[in-house]
């Protein structure tokens, strides 16, 4: 599918923030989006375009023209309504891959079932990441869904 040149990030928490730059700096045109001032504020002054609204809005959403980046990223967590409607709202407005954050189980599920292309975790992602640094079975070990996982280790 090639790299995406455009990616509009919804939430700018800490995974959504880091995710936003790091995209950036790769060449990616970010739009992010938060409906909290404060964190549009401070995310303002690390990434070009950032916007304040509430992703769950469709209206605005279609506003800010997001079917138009290659794909959209929902890392909300904790609000499980909010996480899912902006979700939707992405799949309803033909972003062409949408991928989310999952703070539960049960919210990834429901983010699998809508088809959402990848459903990150990134907890329980970074534990098994960690646990195999600690026990020094694999030197790394990415998980990258759809139970597949890059492992690094030395022969011999
Ligand atoms: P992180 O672990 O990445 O810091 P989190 O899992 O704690 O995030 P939240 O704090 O629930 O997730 O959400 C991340 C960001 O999403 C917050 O900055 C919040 O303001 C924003 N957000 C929540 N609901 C909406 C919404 N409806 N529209 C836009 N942004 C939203």
């Amino acid at each position: 599918t090639g790299n995406p040149q455009s990616a509009v990030v919804i939430g700018l928490g800490r995974f959504g923030l880091s995710m936003a730059t790091e995209l950036e700096a790769s060449g990616v045109e970010v739009l992010g989006i938060d409906c909290n001032p404060e964190v549009v504020q401070r995310a303002s002054a690390l990434i070009r375009h950032v916007v304040r609204a509430d992703a769950t809005d469709k209206e605005a959403l279609a506003q800010l023209a997001v079917d138009e980046y290659a794909c959209g990223v929902v890392t909300i967590g904790g609000d499980l309504a909010a996480s899912i409607l902006s979700a939707s709202a992405l799949l309803t407005l033909h972003c062409p891959q949408v991928w989310a954050k999952a703070s539960s189980a049960e919210q990834g599920e429901i983010l699998n079932q809508m088809g959402i292309t990848r459903v990150f975790y990134p907890e329980s992602e970074m534990g098994l990441r960690a646990a195999h640094q600690v026990a020094q079975s694999f030197e790394d070990y990415i998980d990258l869904g759809h139970g597949f996982a890059l492992v690094i280790t030395s022969l011999g």
